[in-house]
């Protein structure tokens, strides 16, 4: 690189990419889906062989390789295991969403596996690995994630 180039700011370009895709969801994450809709259940798949219990659903336990044919109910209570921040709005934050957005991972009661999505009614200052959390079923749901709409800290 010559002198000339040193010290230099790099550029943002800004340019605008819109994709509209189809995601099939398979049996699995169908009946995970319907539940939610249908009737404000979180539900889980265990595997028959060593017992965890997968939220989101697996078809498969990942250590065993067996199909993972029977099918619990969690809790809609549960622990934050991780967070990440938002402080920008950015392109992939929903439009009804406002920065600072907060993404959670939490460890519902009765999982072994943690559900990544958003928390309301907290501050980013308040946030604390290992809070209790509980999902706040929308009112018009849908069939998809966002029929959580979506965890807030208890009280
Ligand atoms: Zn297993």
């Amino acid at each position: 690189m010559s002198d000339q180039f040193k010290g230099i700011e790099p550029m943002v370009y800004n340019s605008k990419i819109n994709v509209p895709y189809s995601w099939w969801a398979g049996d699995t994450a169908t009946r995970f889906f319907v539940s939610l809709r249908d009737g404000k259940k979180i539900t889980a798949t265990k595997c028959g062989s060593c017992g965890k219990v997968f939220l989101p659903p697996r078809k498969s336990c990942p250590s065993c390789f067996t199909e993972n044919t029977e099918w619990v109910d969690v809790s809609d209570e549960g622990t934050l295991i991780s967070f990440a921040v938002a402080r920008r709005q950015f392109e992939a934050i929903p439009k009804n969403k406002k920065a600072p957005v907060i993404w959670g991972l939490v460890k519902l009661d009765g999982a072994d596996t943690a559900l990544l999505h958003y928390l309301d009614e907290v501050k980013p200052e308040e946030l604390k690995i290992g809070m209790r959390v509980k999902a706040v079923f929308s009112e018009s749901r849908k069939g998809t994630a966002r029929d959580i709409s979506p965890f807030k800290p208890m009280k």
